[in-house]
């Protein structure tokens, strides 16, 4: 019962992404935690199509459900696996193709505390993962390191990695991170950012921590 809510929960999400501006086309995936899996995107399916029956269940040795027959999971289900596997405090994951944060990735650069919203994805930048091929191991490994201590993270000629306790958080934080990216486009057409310092960040991760926004908590700098 909870997991049919689920399934129309990933549907719908899908679609706001897209309906947001945050994603286009069939592009992107969603993956949350259920009991001893994950329920995850089906590849390729346009959303607007895309049935809550489509949503493919799979256990955490990467194996699915013979009941979605005839459709795959998403080619990047290593990614929410793995995020779902290595970190207990998510149940929620959301990919995208956003414009602005899809094109600063294009250029291998990540999100550095120019605005004190970056404290939102839970420490001082968004950091943008090194490139690897799409729906690969090593492009999920490189994933978790760009999110250590962090909620969301930039793909190298790629997109963006949102994570939240639920789909509701990770959703806000990918429209978060996408709003930032576009300001910080803007703010690199002005020249050289200014920006804020470790101990103001530090201020506003403690902010974050007693109750504003979303992230968990001040972490680590981790570079
Ligand atoms: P899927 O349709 O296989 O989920 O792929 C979309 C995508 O964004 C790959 O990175
Ligand atoms: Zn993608």
């Amino acid at each position: 019962m909870k997991q049919e809510r689920l399934r129309r929960e990933i549907v719908a999400t899908a679609r706001r992404m897209n309906a947001l501006g945050i994603n286009q086309g069939s592009s992107g995936n969603i993956g949350v935690r259920v009991d001893g899996g994950l329920l995850v995107t089906p590849s390729g399916v346009d959303y607007e199509a895309m049935k809550p029956a489509d949503i493919v269940a799979m256990d955490l040795a990467g194996e699915w459900s013979v009941e979605t027959a005839g459709l795959r999971p998403s080619s990047e289900w290593r990614i929410h696996r793995d995020i779902l596997t290595a970190r207990d405090e998510i149940g929620a994951v959301v990919h995208s193709h956003p414009t602005y944060g899809t094109a600063l990735a294009c250029q291998g650069k990540g999100i550095p505390a120019f605005h004190y919203m970056v404290a939102i994805a839970g420490g001082d930048s968004i950091r943008c993962s090194k490139y690897k091929t799409f729906g690969t191991e090593e492009l999920s490994r490189e994933a978790l390191k760009a999110l250590r201590h962090r909620k969301a993270c930039l793909l190298a000629h790629h997109g963006m990695i949102a994570c939240g306790a639920d789909l509701a958080e990770a959703l806000k934080i990918a429209v978060e991170v996408e709003t930032l990216a576009r300001q910080f486009w803007h703010v690199l057409l002005l020249g050289k950012p200014k920006l804020l310092s470790k101990t103001e960040m530090n201020k506003v991760l403690e902010k974050f921590a007693a109750g504003y926004g979303y992230a968990s908590g001040p972490e680590e700098a981790v570079g």
